[in-house]
């Protein structure tokens, strides 16, 4: 398969991961390459930490694995204090964070919400305390359904009982917003292609010194050795060899990323939220058509709304006629894949840019719902 060439207007992209990379980041990606045990890359490295930092609220270091964002999940049980895990789930990525625990050999008890509902941090500290759990798992934006936890309570809510709280920000970081330092917080873990926009390729994670000190010794594996990362970041280096293409990408975003800065592109990513809500809304009173996000108002994701798509029609359709019109939406995802469509209002997308796929998608769904 060769790659698309075609450029299209920017603004059309609203895939819930990857999302829409602008062409100044993606051109950066043809730098040439460097030694990554050299000047260069330590004044590359330090200076994509400075940006790095202002995204997760830290003065930590942030963590940079040439991984997708699956591979600082599993570092999360890996790193992890020993014990069993609460794992709190309500979609397909918080499933997959229980599953990682299994994988990883932890005893694992779920608490399991409706996909589309959020957790309560009250359970989590009355379960954590019954349950013994050393680890508390958590999705921030499950991007399977749109809902959005209150990861500060509910790692609040850990530590009452006397756990750790090890939170998936995948589609939250930058988008959502999330102060590591400020919030206590333990472990938090995001990807390049969900609101940093950048290509997929890398994933970032903060550790406090707490977490890395309390965490698991024997069973950390090589890769994925928090401890290796942190004593490399002391000098300004990685591990192993980093994705230095992808590097260059995120160089030229944070710029822009910290132009906006943080809480401008939380409320422009809430904006765009209430945007669509808004919209479906207004497209259930005008048609009578069942068109209502998944998730109530109140809890929702401010990167990732799910649709439920109307009785008779699939989300299939609706995802081909909006491609039709020049616009991309997500399908379904997992147990909700023929009862919704996904759109992906993150990274760098405008109102504006937000309202062209909305219209698509309202007369998509008004031609089939009818
Ligand atoms: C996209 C996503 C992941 C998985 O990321 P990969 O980069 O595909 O490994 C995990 N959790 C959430 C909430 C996500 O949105």
């Amino acid at each position: 398969m060769t790659p698309p060439a075609a450029e299209t207007a920017f603004g059309t992209f609203f895939l819930p991961g990857p999302t829409e990379v602008r062409p100044v980041v993606r051109q950066a990606m043809s730098g040439r390459m460097i030694s990554h045990r050299g000047a260069e890359f330590r004044a590359l490295y330090a200076r994509l930490q400075q940006g790095l930092r202002v995204v997760f609220g830290t003065s930590r270091p942030v963590f940079v694995a040439t991984s997708s964002a699956t591979g600082l999940m599993e570092a999360a049980i890996r790193n992890a204090p020993p014990g069993r895990v609460l794992a709190l789930v309500n979609g397909g990525f918080s499933e997959r964070f229980a599953n990682i625990s299994v994988a990883c050999g932890r005893a694992v008890d779920r608490y399991e919400v409706s996909w589309g509902a959020v957790h309560d941090a009250g359970e989590v500290t009355a379960r954590v305390r019954a349950g013994g759990h050393t680890v508390v798992s958590v999705v921030h934006s499950e991007t399977s359904t749109g809902a959005l936890n209150d990861v500060r309570a509910i790692s609040d809510a850990a530590h009452a009982a006397g756990a750790v709280c090890v939170i998936d920000s995948v589609s939250g970081i930058r988008g959502a917003e999330l102060r590591f330092d400020d919030w206590g917080l333990d472990y938090v873990f995001t990807g390049s292609q969900k609101a940093l926009a950048i290509p997929p390729g890398l994933a970032f994670a903060v550790a406090s010194g707490r977490f890395l000190a309390a965490g698991e010794h024997d069973r950390r594996g090589i890769y994925f050795d928090l401890a290796e990362f942190e004593t490399n970041a002391e000098r300004d280096e990685t591990p192993n060899t980093p994705a230095l293409s992808l590097y260059y990408a995120l160089d030229v975003q944070l710029e822009s990323v910290l132009t906006e800065g943080m809480a401008a592109a939380w409320a422009r990513h809430a904006a765009m939220c209430a945007r669509t809500g808004d919209w479906a809304a207004r497209l259930q009173r005008d048609t009578g058509l069942a068109v209502a996000p998944l998730v109530a108002p109140g809890h929702r994701s401010p990167t990732v709304t799910a649709i439920l798509t109307p009785p008779g029609v699939t989300p299939r359709a609706v995802v081909r006629g909006v491609a039709e019109r020049g616009y991309t939406i997500g399908g379904g995802y997992g147990k909700l894949k023929d009862s919704t469509v996904r759109i992906g209002h993150m990274g760098d997308h405008t109102l504006e840019g937000l309202d062209g796929c909305l219209d698509a998608c309202g007369e998509v769904l008004r031609a089939l719902g009818r």
